[in-house]
């Protein structure tokens, strides 16, 4: 981001808030240049990022998949939609910042469990041994996304 006031580009990041619609995420920063603190607006879409599978092929990111996913291994779990939402929009960031717009599904899931194990030892063994079976995480999203649904004909839940 470029700073208001220097127009500096080096910024950090203070503080981020995802909006209760999940659209847009709010983050205050700070000008490592001149100090000035600053608020953006940017909108969750990541343009042209694209998956790469472990066969090669490649798919669009679709991030409410991967918001799925997690919320599927956070299932019972207290960790709130926003923890998720960030969780996600961290592991997207870290991504594009390394792979800009071809990340290997392998570095997504990896991500995924790195930040989900300081945020719930429950979800990240959930997580985990789910993706270890599959290592694609376009696949094992596919799988996850199935856990933590009521159970088809099941009267009496638990
Ligand atoms: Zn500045």
């Amino acid at each position: 981001m470029r700073c208001p006031k220097c127009t500096s580009i080096e910024d950090k990041v203070i503080d981020s808030r995802i909006s209760k619609e999940g659209s847009t995420i709010r983050r205050r920063r700070e000008c490592l240049e001149c100090s000035h603190r600053y608020s953006t607006t940017e909108m969750l879409v990541r343009d042209g990022v694209v998956v790469i599978k472990r066969d090669g092929r490649s798919e669009d990111f679709d991030r409410e998949k991967l918001v799925r996913a997690v919320r599927a291994a956070c299932h019972k779990r207290p960790v709130d939609t926003e923890q998720i939402a960030m969780l996600v929009e961290d592991v997207m960031d870290a991504m594009e910042a390394q792979f800009e717009k071809e990340i290997p599904s392998r570095a997504i899931g990896e991500g995924v469990m790195q930040r989900l194990r300081t945020v719930d030892q429950v979800a990240y063994v959930r997580f985990a041994s789910v993706y270890k079976e599959f290592r694609d995480v376009a696949e094992f999203v596919d799988e996850i996304s199935t856990l933590g649904k009521p159970e088809a004909g099941n009267a009496n839940p638990r």
